[in-house]
């Protein structure tokens, strides 16, 4: 490592040539290598950390700034090298199954290698005609319809993330407004388009999707919640509608809060949204998945009712990053709002193109990797992940509770445990901005330890931890490793006799 990279990456490289694109023998080598390198990362995953705190590479492994190498390129030895020695150490094992913050999936391996296909295929769903893409992203759709109980009158398409999906409900409901208001957003802009959002949790994403469709942060009315919850209080819902002088409104439903995992009326909301002509988005990116594991009557009840739907398949579906799915029942708002009229595009008969369904013209074929997975594995594999990381979540939160080092703030009903360590009882200061300065820098040293991976939040106030397990292959020794990484935490953060170092 102390030789200049330049000569190093040389050296490495004998042939001291780049990679020859079009040489086929070549490309034998590459998959070859890059076979390797997968198999490399898959078998060190158990034991790497979770979490890299890596920032960038240094200045002697930024090869790729020589002048030389930019100019001409590496061989496939340098480069494999390269990825194996520079870019590898500093990746976190988050596809791993202790990286639970944030909702976070893993992939499962045949979605992991169908995603491979994708690049390989290489197709573009933009639009139909020229390839079977397009057809299988439609059964992708209905695929993912019929495992969620859902009615065939809802129809959309994938995009980047939940966010993304998100954006396009935004999208919609300004159209759906214009409509109502005579403005047709889409051709001649927001104008004077009056519309009230009404929300009790909404995930902050879907608060960015409003200031990026032009409605703006402010439209939205936050509704009260159910004590102790994070609930939509539909009461509240009902008199904030009665009471409001906008046109048009709409209303956002949680399914499954990331923190709480707290699931709104969607029944009776869809009652009120049907007396008040508001548009209904049900944010259930993680949240449908509940019904999978239950029986009728689910939590998402009422979603059928719904507007448009945000669904997620990168978290608990599995499936690489990055996959969402928007669906609607008025594909017409999201075609006004996103047709493209480009003569020289062949048309795909009766369905619309997707690129007039979506952001993107050019995407990849991002339904592939959900098509496969649901064929692979049917509705019961997919049915006993979500099943797995909830009887984990439990056993965690149950834990948490007996053990006198640690508050678990809320139940566990789903997936997330919510929790955050105590002060001893001989700690002199008892105070909240106390607890909260412990959470803190509990979570800082456990996150570093590298053995588990957790993110912080707020519970009614407090500073928490959530631990969301959502990756298919999280088992029970993952937990017996997470819980010796939160008790050597409390180890190491004691201070002799009396409390805790912040
Ligand atoms: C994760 C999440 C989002 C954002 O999803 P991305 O895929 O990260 O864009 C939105 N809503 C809910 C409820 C989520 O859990």
């Amino acid at each position: 490592m102390n030789r200049p990279n330049e000569q190093r990456l040389l050296k490495m490289d004998k042939r001291v040539e780049a990679v020859n694109m079009d040489d086929w023998a070549q490309l034998q080598q590459l998959q070859n290598h890059f076979l390797q390198l997968n198999q490399a990362f898959f078998e060190g995953l158990n034991d790497r950390p979770v979490a890299s705190h890596k920032k960038c590479l240094k200045e002697d492994e930024q090869h790729l700034n020589q002048p030389k190498i930019l100019e001409n390129g590496v061989g496939i030895d340098a480069l494999i090298q390269h990825i194996h020695d520079d870019i590898f150490p500093g990746l976190s094992a988050s596809r791993g199954g202790r990286y639970w913050g944030f909702v976070t999936g893993g992939a499962t391996p045949v979605a992991t290698f169908a995603d491979w296909l994708v690049s390989s295929l290489d197709q573009n769903v933009s639009k139909g005609g020229d390839s079977i893409a397009t057809d299988i992203e439609r059964l992708a759709l209905r695929a993912l319809c019929e495992v969620f109980e859902l009615p065939s009158h809802f129809t959309g398409t994938f995009t980047t993330g939940a966010t993304a999906a998100n954006f396009l409900a935004a999208i919609c409901a300004r159209q759906f407004a214009g409509h109502q208001q005579n403005i047709n957003v889409a051709q001649d802009g927001l104008g004077h388009l009056s519309l009230e959002v009404f929300s009790a949790t909404p995930h902050a994403s879907m608060i960015k999707s409003l200031r990026l469709a032009g409605i703006g942060q402010k439209a939205v009315t936050y509704v009260s919640t159910i004590d102790g919850s994070e609930k939509m209080d539909v009461e509240a819902l009902a008199s904030a509608l009665s009471r409001s002088q906008a046109t048009s409104k709409c209303v956002i439903a949680s399914a499954g809060t990331v923190t709480g995992t707290d699931f709104d009326d969607i029944m009776a909301i869809a009652r009120l949204c049907q007396e008040y002509n508001a548009w209904l988005h049900v944010d259930a990116a993680f949240g449908l998945f509940e019904r999978l594991v239950t029986e009728p009557p689910y939590q998402t009840q009422g979603i059928e009712l719904a507007d448009s739907i945000t669904l997620d398949c990168h978290k608990w579906l599995n499936v690489p990053y990055d996959c969402g799915v928007y669906l609607t029942r008025h594909p017409r708002h999201l075609y006004d709002s996103c047709h493209v009229p480009a003569p020289y595009l062949i048309q795909d008969g009766e369905e619309p193109d997707f690129m007039s369904l979506g952001m993107e013209n050019s995407r990849r074929f991002r339904g592939l990797p959900v098509y496969l997975s649901i064929l692979a594995y049917g509705k019961a594999g997919i049915r006993a992940g979500v099943k797995n990381n909830i009887d984990l979540s439990q056993a965690l939160a149950a834990w948490l509770d007996r053990c006198e080092h640690f508050e678990l703030l809320h139940p566990c009903r789903l997936n997330v445990v919510v929790f955050r360590p105590l002060l001893p009882k001989e700690g002199e200061c008892d105070q909240e901005k106390k607890l909260d300065d412990v959470c803190n820098a509990f979570l800082q040293k456990l996150n570093q330890d590298g053995r588990v991976f957790m993110t912080p939040g707020q519970w009614q106030g407090k500073t928490c931890i959530r631990a969301a397990l959502s990756n298919w292959g999280t088992t029970q020794d993952d937990l017996t490793i997470a819980q010796q990484a939160l008790m050597d935490t409390i180890e190491k953060m004691k201070i002799r006799g009396s409390g805790f170092a912040s």
